[in-house]
């Protein structure tokens, strides 16, 4: 094994394959080391009974569109032909369910708007109030460089004066401003699951920004998940880089002030002069780096972060095809319209009582590929956002510091209460669900943890709120030179699509080039001609 590199990605998270993958078509030797047995951090699947193929964090993704910013990224790599997006309903990708509400979020911001005030005739006035505003932030969005440089205001208040009004403040205040009644409020944003904060804390342009992404379509990509760190292995591969999965980097090593490399549980070294961290942000700082070798400002700052709530999963298997029998939507399901209440009880460490779940049926979304689940059966998650700390679940220390937990009694039995809550609440949108399932299992924040080493068991880095969001989120730069940040903490934040665009913009800071700006451009890096056919199998790919 070589032991010299010009780069180190620690983790293969898509933020970190995508640092990685474009480090190496820019002539970087490259090592990517993942404490999994499979690549994709959050984007890797697993399979059961030899039928089933279950999506850990990739449901839908928007901006996929010809264009639009992954197959963007995946062109400037040649890989662009590996990933099929397929659409999900243009008339309705999301369900909405509320008490005495159905509702369909079309991919469109005329019809939307046209549905929203057919529900709430009341609110009409408001609700065009509220998306023009809404509107008119993103797409002023363009005009803005943040942070904003007072010398450049005139300007932005000519050009960009919804922006300023209105971007970084919190949805709720849209919301009064709007004169919005509560149930078109809770509507508008029910799809605050995609990052996990209520309107109280979530900025207007956080949540301008995720839906106009799907306004544009939404999409799943052919194959299932594991499609996409397959196909940027594949660049890293074609370009010299390398990939060691069960490889859980301990330390990195700092000389004179500078990275020098990393160290690996057992104790092999591994040096070079740029180590990208795609794992969690606290640990790499905290605990791989160290406060010794940090600013007591940053080692303050990054302690202080808030991690976003983390996501409760059970996964199904049925007996059932539910091809052609259900839309190609997600469902969203609320029994109360309180989305302030539910978070404050997550974040206040309970379960909340009137949680919401989504739903994801992969073999819908993706009916070909049998490997998601054969023709007869269904494969499908449901999810839910659920309290991070370890008290919740029963555990002490957690599985990063090597806590045993499967056989912990409270552990299971939390466990499987909440796993057949969420079931008796998913058959009422997929009626007879229960008597059809023939496999189950779940996932805990503690799983996730167990999986990506995350803080907390979240898959969104630190939380997006209006006070650690653009600006205020770590840059890929740190502050020890050599040392860069990948994925969803960073400042373009979580999702396939931020941390995808944040892995673009690590590799830019490193080389000094704006890579996305010149993949749009048309720019193809390294050397396409080595990538070989397609894979067969995308997770045998990823190992
Ligand atoms: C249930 C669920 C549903 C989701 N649904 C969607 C969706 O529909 N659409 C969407 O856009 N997003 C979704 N997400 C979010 C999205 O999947 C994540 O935000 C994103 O994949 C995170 O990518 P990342 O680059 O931050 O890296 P991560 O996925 O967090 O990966 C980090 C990697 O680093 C590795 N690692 C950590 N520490 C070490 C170490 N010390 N040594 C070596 N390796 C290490 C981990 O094993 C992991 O592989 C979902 C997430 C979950 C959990």
């Amino acid at each position: 094994m070589n032991t010299d590199w010009d780069a180190i990605v620690i983790g293969s998270g898509l933020g970190g394959l995508t640092a990685a993958a474009y480090l190496a078509a820019l002539g970087k030797k490259t090592l990517v080391l993942e404490q999994h047995y499979v690549a994709g951090g959050n984007a890797h699947v697993f399979r059961r009974m030899k039928k089933f193929e279950f999506d850990v964090g990739v449901h839908y993704v928007g901006d996929c569109n010809p264009g639009g910013t992954l197959p963007t990224i995946l062109k400037g790599l040649g890989v662009d032909d590996r990933v099929e997006w397929l659409p999900l309903d243009p008339d309705g990708f999301d369900t909405l369910h509320f008490p005495g509400i159905e509702f369909k979020v079309p991919a469109n911001w005329d019809l939307y708007r046209q549905r929203l005030v057919e529900t709430f005739p009341d609110d009409e006035t408001g609700i065009h109030r509220f998306l023009d505003i809404l509107h008119a932030v993103i797409r002023e969005s363009g005009k803005v460089r943040l942070p904003v440089e007072p010398a450049d205001l005139p300007r932005l208040m000519e050009e960009a004066p919804n922006f300023l009004a209105w971007a970084l403040r919190p949805l709720s205040q849209l919301f009064d401003e709007c004169a919005l009644g509560t149930r078109v409020r809770a509507v508008l944003a029910a799809e605050c699951g995609d990052y996990a904060l209520p309107p109280s804390k979530t900025p207007v342009v956080l949540h301008g920004g995720v839906i106009a992404g799907y306004m544009k379509g939404a999409y799943y990509p052919k194959g299932g998940g594991q499609v996409i760190p397959a196909a940027l292995v594949a660049a890293l591969r074609a370009n010299g880089g390398e990939l060691r999965t069960r490889a859980r980097v301990e330390r990195i090593t700092i000389e004179d002030g500078m990275v020098s490399g990393v160290c690996l549980e057992g104790g092999e070294t591994l040096r070079a002069p740029i180590v990208v961290s795609n794992a969690d942000l606290k640990r790499t700082m905290l605990d791989m780096v160290g406060p010794e070798h940090l600013s007591p400002a940053t080692t303050e700052k990054i302690d202080s972060y808030r991690m976003a709530l983390p996501i409760f999963v059970v996964y199904l298997g049925l007996d059932i095809d539910l091809r052609e029998r259900m839309p190609n939507t997600n469902y969203w399901c609320y029994t109360s319209f309180d989305l302030e209440k539910l978070y404050a009880e997550a974040s206040g460490g309970q379960v909340p009582e009137d949680n919401f779940l989504f739903i994801s049926v992969g073999s819908v979304k993706d009916p070909e590929t049998e490997t998601i689940a054969p023709k007869g059966y269904t494969s499908l998650e449901i999810m839910s956002l659920v309290p991070a700390g370890y008290a919740a679940w029963s555990v002490d220390e957690g599985p990063a510091r090597g806590e045993r937990y499967h056989r912990n009694r409270d552990y299971r039995s939390t466990k499987d209460e909440l796993a057949e809550r969420l079931i008796d609440e998913a058959e009422k949108v997929i009626p007879g669900l229960r008597e059809h399932i023939v496999w189950k299992e779940a996932a805990t924040p503690v799983t996730h943890e167990r999986y990506t080493l995350s803080t907390g068991g979240t898959s969104y880095g630190i939380e997006l709120a209006t006070d650690q969001f653009g600006p205020n989120r770590p840059s890929p730069k740190t502050e020890i030179p050599g040392l860069y940040l990948a994925g969803a903490s960073t400042v373009f934040g979580h999702g396939i699509s931020g941390v995808m665009r944040g892995g673009i913009l690590t590799a830019g800071a490193i080389v000094g080039r704006d890579l996305l700006g010149e993949a749009h451009s048309g720019t193809i890096f390294g050397n396409p001609a080595k990538l070989g056919p397609p894979p067969g199998d995308p997770w045998e790919a990823s190992r």
